[in-house]
């Protein structure tokens, strides 16, 4: 007998699969990760097979058979990759399956299908009929010399648009056998579009040439299999990629290659499409649903070998891999937020050693994990000989500082980029006009009635603004406590530095950049506008940092290099550090060379001293040693847990409780900080527990007693989410 072993796809925690189906013989093609509709209790549900077996621990009459199976599904490979994912993250089977199923499992009416269009074929009873005996009409007279115009085959919308005719026309001929009619699959294809400098093809310097050997000796498994490329910004490290890429297709292996935000980043993307054709299949979030669903099956049919996408593109169903990339692995995107909270850039590593493929990491600011404990290549200098901008870190203590948003220096730059024209990308930590407002009476302060956070003065929108839970005023003329009218607005974000950026250029366009500019697409439109304008400046929040490549950049400013720097977390020195050296990055990519000026209240704090020097050694030996000292990753594991709920009494209990079940059950040496108070967000008390230790496995799963337990007492009203490996 043929037994299914079926993990229902339900996100239920306290259902715990795999059940045993009885396969019928018309379903003995099922395999390990064949998608089935089964009966489950009064229902039916999906469920995905994770094992076959001869028998069962249950009697065959107590075993039921599924009703049916989809035609698509994972593989064995991928099943076993999402499974992983669960066990390592703490989340559920269903959830990690869910990750590398087919896009749009289980969506209500089936979930998309390929898409087809209506052929016309003009048979030999056809071309018999127009050299005369049959009896035709008009229209289908021009239908059947249209079809045989087009070479006796053709889409029938084109042919019923050529011939003036109907769908009817169409369907009397195909009765009369004159006509058959067919559907025919096509393919639903995303678009691309380039932003930013154009890339034809480059002889590589010895630099890179040097990079590209040690890689294909990683995909012929002849050296090390996990490489860190550390290429400083604009050393050339896309095209490595691209001719590791190549050397991988030639040996018939497939690729992934990780980019962050697609929205952001178009051109990696883009470049890749023109080099290598139609062997690459692009997988991300601003797809349709049916893009997307072709652009999965083009890789599980291995008509494309080559998957380029955000980070949920590291489960892309690829055969035969034989490498995997991750560019600018330092982007904080490659942690995913919700359940389950992976880091794809640890899913790369492990899928890249169950199937024998090589891993490459890429950046120019990269993580103290991967500087710590990988085989490092070098690009040291840009591709194109230029040296490094220069970067000025700027005092705003001093005098001038402390008073203005804008540094004299900087005020200087962008007149003289005004007088002189060409672009500058500013970066400002917040969006919105001013990021604080109070009293100056009493001293109330305004904050979001459901987050202990401060509202954010927007003027586009002439609203006080909560940035965490979208929550809105009007903006107030009084204190409501003393009705003072004496109210201080504190700070700048992005849209009143966009206004004092366009007076100090004398009237430069001025085109700003986060997510209160961008809807669907927007970003995209905002920065081919600014590729596409002769001179101006990009203001943003830390997305106009991200990798683009703006040749005719000449000026790059930071406001507040250190607002990273004052959040209250362990990567705060690390983010900080490679936020300003990769907006460093973004300028002097011309012939006219470019500056860069650092507006800092700390300027001698290590992640900004060397992100002005470009020295991502000096500032990692620094930060190794720190780390290494205060016992955080990569020399400890961590695992958050964090409990939310309504009710302050009810969280604060469960995670009282939740924090003991852990403990008693951690490994000798591991620690548990905590419950600590969060602050309030959307209206739900938190508390927080930080598990360190310095393995990661029996964290998880003393953590994961803990959880099960608690949500076997269902808990009222309390969440709980489970985050390894927190950022
Ligand atoms: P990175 O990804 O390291 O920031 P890119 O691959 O985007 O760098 O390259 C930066 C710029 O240098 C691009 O415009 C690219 O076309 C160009 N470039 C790369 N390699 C070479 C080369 N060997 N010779 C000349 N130009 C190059
Ligand atoms: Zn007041
Ligand atoms: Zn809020």
């Amino acid at each position: 007998m043929a037994i299914a072993k079926v993990e229902p796809l339900t996100t239920a925690r306290a259902l715990r699969g795999p059940f045993d189906y009885r396969l019928p013989l018309a379903m003995e093609d099922v395999e390990v990760g064949t998608i089935l509709r089964v009966p489950f209790g009064p229902r039916r549900i999906l469920g995905v097979v994770v094992a076959l077996a001869e028998r069962s621990e249950l009697p065959p009459e107590r075993l039921a058979e599924p009703i049916e199976a989809l035609e698509a599904g994972a593989t064995p490979e991928l099943v076993r990759l999402g499974l992983w994912v669960a066990r390592e993250y703490c989340s559920t089977p269903a959830r990690g399956l869910g990750l590398v199923l087919p896009p749009g499992t289980g969506r209500s009416g089936g979930g998309p299908r390929p898409a087809t269009d209506r052929h016309a074929n003009l048979s030999a009873a056809g071309r018999a009929a127009l050299s005369g005996g049959e009896r035709l009409g008009a229209r289908q007279r021009a239908v059947l010399e249209a079809l045989l115009a087009a070479g006796g085959e053709a889409p029938a919308l084109e042919v019923e648009s050529a011939a003036g005719a109907s769908g009817e026309t169409l369907r009397r001929l195909a009765g009369r056998g004159l006509v058959e009619l067919s559907r025919v699959e096509r393919r639903r294809r995303p678009e691309s579009v380039q932003v930013g400098g154009a890339h034809a093809r480059v002889t590589l310097t010895a630099a890179q040439t040097a990079a590209v050997k040690a890689l294909v000796a990683a995909i012929d498994g002849r050296a090390p299999g996990e490489l860190l490329l550390h290429g400083v910004t604009g050393s050339g490290k896309t095209e490595v990629y691209l001719a590791a890429v190549e050397a991988a297709l030639e040996r018939g292996l497939g690729t992934i290659v990780l980019v962050p935000e697609i929205g952001l980043t178009p051109q990696a993307l883009h470049r890749f499409r023109i080099r290598l054709g139609e062997r690459v299949a692009v997988l991300h979030s601003a797809l349709s649903d049916g893009e997307r669903f072709d652009e999965w099956r083009r890789l599980r049919s291995g008509v494309a070998r080559v998957c380029v996408g955000p980070r949920s593109a590291v489960f892309a169903p690829i055969a035969g891999l034989g490498l995997i990339i991750v560019d600018e692995e330092h982007d904080a995107s490659y942690k995913q937020e919700g359940d389950p909270r992976y880091d794809a850039r640890d899913v790369a590593r492990h899928r890249a050693r169950e199937e024998g493929a090589a891993l490459v990491l890429g950046t120019a600011t990269p993580r103290p994990e991967s500087w710590a404990f990988m085989e490092r290549l070098s690009l040291p200098e840009r591709a194109d000989g230029q040296a490094l901008p220069r970067v000025e870190v700027l005092d705003m203590r001093g005098p001038g500082g402390a008073a203005s948003l804008l540094h004299p220096r900087t005020r200087d730059g962008l007149a003289r980029l005004g007088a002189d024209g060409g672009k500058a990308i500013v970066l400002v930590n917040r969006r919105g006009f001013q990021v604080h407002v109070s009293c100056r009476s009493c001293g109330h302060a305004w904050s979001c009635p459901r987050c202990d956070v401060s509202l954010v003065v927007h003027r586009e929108s002439g609203a006080l603004r909560c940035h965490h839970c979208g929550h809105a005023e009007a903006v107030p003329e009084r204190c409501p406590r003393c009705d003072s009218v004496a109210v201080a607005r504190h700070g700048a974000g992005t849209e009143r530095i966009a206004e004092l950026v366009a007076e100090a250029t004398g009237g430069l366009p001025v085109l700003r950049l986060d997510s209160d500019t961008a809807g669907r697409g927007g970003h995209l439109a905002i920065l081919r506008r600014f590729h596409e304008s002769p001179s101006g400046v990009l203001v943003g929040t830390q997305m106009v940092a991200k990798g683009h490549d703006f040749p005719d950049v000449v000026l790059a400013v930071v406001v507040d290099a250190d607002a990273t720097l004052r959040f209250p977390d362990f990567r705060a020195e690390e983010r900080a550090f490679s936020l300003v050296a990769q907006l460093a990055g973004r300028s002097g990519r011309g012939p006219r060379g470019g500056r860069v000026l650092v507006q800092t209240l700390a300027p001698d704090a290590p992640a900004i001293a060397h992100a002005a020097r470009h020295d991502a050694p000096g500032f990692l030996a620094g930060e190794l040693e720190r780390r290494r000292a205060l016992r955080y990753p990569p020399f400890a594991q961590l695992v958050r847990v964090e409990l939310t709920s309504e009710s302050e009494d009810r969280v604060e209990a469960e995670a009282g409780r939740l924090a003991s079940a852990v403990r008693g059950a951690l490994p000798d040496g591991a620690d548990l900080l905590g419950p600590a108070p969060r602050f309030r967000l959307r209206g739900r008390h938190r508390r927080q527990l930080l598990i360190k230790g310095t393995e990661r496995r029996p964290l998880v799963d003393a953590v994961r007693a803990g959880v099960d337990a608690a949500v076997g007492r269902r808990l009222r009203d309390v969440t709980i989410v489970v985050d390894v490996d927190p950022h």
